[in-house]
């Protein structure tokens, strides 16, 4: 299978697992005279130039402190690290700015992001209320009451693109959305669930339809604020829809004429480019699902 514009399983962005370990190899790295700060701010918003196109990215003009100055990784030998502060300046949402990005800013957007997402809400220790301190370039937090490590929290969700025996394509209207726009079924995984339970679960829910033949797509990190979609697609046992008319308001199945006319004339919209959702229905467009 050949999907279009999938994230691939290559990332040129070096994390540094084993080094990272060392404040004094971090603190040699924050003296590379190519070093670079992706700074973060709000819940999650990242410092851009004035139009929101480009990532700003700042060099390191203070002393090295591991509380607050977080590695992000390397990039051909270059150290980026992630600072959590206060806004100066254009910034820009994660979401507006992905799409604009090539691979490897993407990926460190996106780990600067989580980093700042997780940090904002992890001082202290779920277990017993303590402070806890940053480890490992900001990937690992200690307790200094009860000494429990604890690493960076990502959600699963599920979103899956479920189709008829006529290959067509289920999309559907999130109550909370702007008019028009449809996208694919998604959903929290549960406590003790697998991934194809929780896709299962999702789609009778919310349209009322059993499935068969969940198949694994591809995964998207998105840390809004801390999740990773995991995508798959799906084969609809029927095709008469029952929306639970709490989240899911409207749902519909479309052939690939359909949707692509229903696109032109603005009757629907679709999630944006940055989204796994985009980028499933781009590949089901384009015949490759
Ligand atoms: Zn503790």
């Amino acid at each position: 299978m050949v999907l279009v514009d999938i994230w691939s399983a290559n990332s040129r962005l070096d994390r540094a697992e084993s080094l990272r370990k060392s404040d004094e190899w971090l603190r040699d790295l924050w003296q590379h005279p190519e070093a670079r700060i992706v700074q973060v701010c709000g819940d999650g918003d990242l410092f851009s130039n004035e139009s929101g196109t480009e990532l700003r990215l700042a060099r390191p003009a203070f002393d090295f402190e591991p509380n607050l100055h977080l590695l992000v990784g390397l990039v051909d030998d270059v150290p980026y690290f992630m600072a959590s502060v206060m806004s100066d300046g254009p910034n820009v949402s994660l979401r507006q700015l992905a799409p604009l990005l090539d691979d490897t800013q993407r990926d460190l957007a996106t780990t600067a992001v989580a980093l700042h997402n997780w940090h904002t809400v992890a001082p202290f220790c779920g277990a017993c209320g303590g402070y806890s301190e940053v480890r490992e370039g900001g990937h690992t937090r200690v307790c200094t009451k009860c000494g429990r490590e604890r690493y960076p929290r990502v959600d699963p969700a599920i979103i899956v693109a479920v189709r008829d025996e006529s290959d067509r394509l289920l999309l559907a209207h999130n109550s909370t959305w702007a008019a028009n726009r449809l996208s694919l079924l998604a959903g929290f995984v549960s406590a003790g669930e697998s991934l194809e339970h929780a896709v299962e679960r999702e789609v009778t829910e919310e349209v009322g339809l059993g499935v068969s033949e969940i198949a694994y797509v591809a995964s998207q990190p998105w840390p809004f604020p801390r999740s990773v979609m995991l995508g798959f697609t799906a084969l609809a046992a029927d095709t008469e829809i029952l929306v639970d008319g709490v989240e899911i308001s409207h749902a519909d199945w479309f052939s690939r004429v359909d949707l692509q006319a229903a696109v032109g004339a603005g009757t629907v919209v679709l999630p944006g480019e940055s989204s796994i959702a985009r980028r499933i229905i781009t590949n089901w467009l384009a015949g490759k699902l």
